[in-house]
């Protein structure tokens, strides 16, 4: 799609794989927020900025994930504008290796990692240390802390247009990934309450359709959240490896993997399930025979 799309005055997005944010500055200027998934994306959010004469002064990402961040390199390279990024997430942003790193056990990463939705070039990044109020290429914005989907994970507040990030999905997003990535379940609970207590009176998630009816994506959210979590621990009826877990949930869920990418993506978010369930003290985890093995408490 070309071109920006209007929210309010001054409060644009670009629509896309990923939606990136661009919003006016009181100088004429604009702050941009996520930078999607390549330099194309940048291309593309530079292009919609000259079309409404808007320069821009800053960048900020929402979390570290290489979707969000892709366009950066090009952005910088051509404007030296500064990027912002929550605390943790921006030491990704200098090492992007990190992430199919931390996919693949910590271990040098599989080259079939080594792609677009996984990887991005590396961008400077100042710290935003915390949420709350922020003054930024003198436009006042809040940030909200929305962990969970990612280690760190910072939602921002303009106006009452809320760009969500990743701690919620569009609807039609959920359907076609029942299993959503997922680091900390608990934190991804709070974040979606977050969202809805925000007073904002339009949510852009960082994946699907914009929309105004924010309980009802909130309702969604959470609701997509508990079906897999159930999906999860129902596979640990029977005693379990975490790859046998992994594969009747997705059966369960109708979830196909065909690649390398999508196989450690889901087996992180069960990951994060399985964790989650045991300390709610559902389920348990046992060494035998060399196997990590997990059943119902
Ligand atoms: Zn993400």
């Amino acid at each position: 799609m070309a071109g920006l799309t209007k929210i309010q005055h001054g409060i644009y997005y670009l629509a896309g794989g990923v939606n990136c944010g661009v919003v006016q500055t009181p100088d004429l200027g604009c702050l941009i927020i996520d930078t999607g998934n390549s330099e194309d994306s940048g291309k593309k959010l530079l292009k919609g900025c000259k079309e409404l004469n808007l320069e821009p002064r800053a960048i900020i990402n929402t979390h570290s994930h290489a979707d969000h961040y892709g366009g950066n390199a090009y952005l910088v390279e051509h404007l030296e504008i500064p990027v912002y990024a929550p605390i943790f997430e921006e030491s990704i942003l200098h090492y992007p290796l990190l992430e199919p790193m931390y996919l693949w056990s910590g271990a040098r990463a599989h080259r079939e990692l080594h792609n677009k939705f996984l990887l991005a070039s590396a961008s400077p990044a100042k710290v935003l240390n915390e949420p709350g109020k922020r003054k930024i290429a003198g436009l006042e914005l809040i940030l909200l802390e929305v962990a969970g989907h990612a280690h760190m994970q910072f939602a921002v507040q303009v106006e009452d247009v809320l760009f969500a990030a990743d701690a919620v999905f569009g609807e039609a997003i959920l359907e076609k990934h029942p299993l959503a990535f997922m680091v900390d379940i608990q934190n991804a609970k709070d974040a979606i309450e977050t969202i809805r207590h925000s007073k904002a009176n339009v949510v852009v998630p960082g994946h699907g359709q914009p929309t105004t009816n924010i309980n009802a994506l909130c309702d969604a959210n959470q609701a997509a959240l508990e079906r897999a979590s159930q999906a999860v621990l129902s596979a640990c009826s029977d005693v379990g490896t975490t790859p046998e877990i992994l594969e009747r949930v997705c059966a369960m869920l109708e979830i196909e993997m065909p690649d390398l990418t999508r196989y450690v993506l889901n087996q992180t978010a069960v990951l994060a399930h399985l964790t989650y369930l045991e300390e709610q003290g559902l389920i348990t985890h046992q060494i035998i025979r060399n196997k990590l093995i997990w059943q119902i408490h």
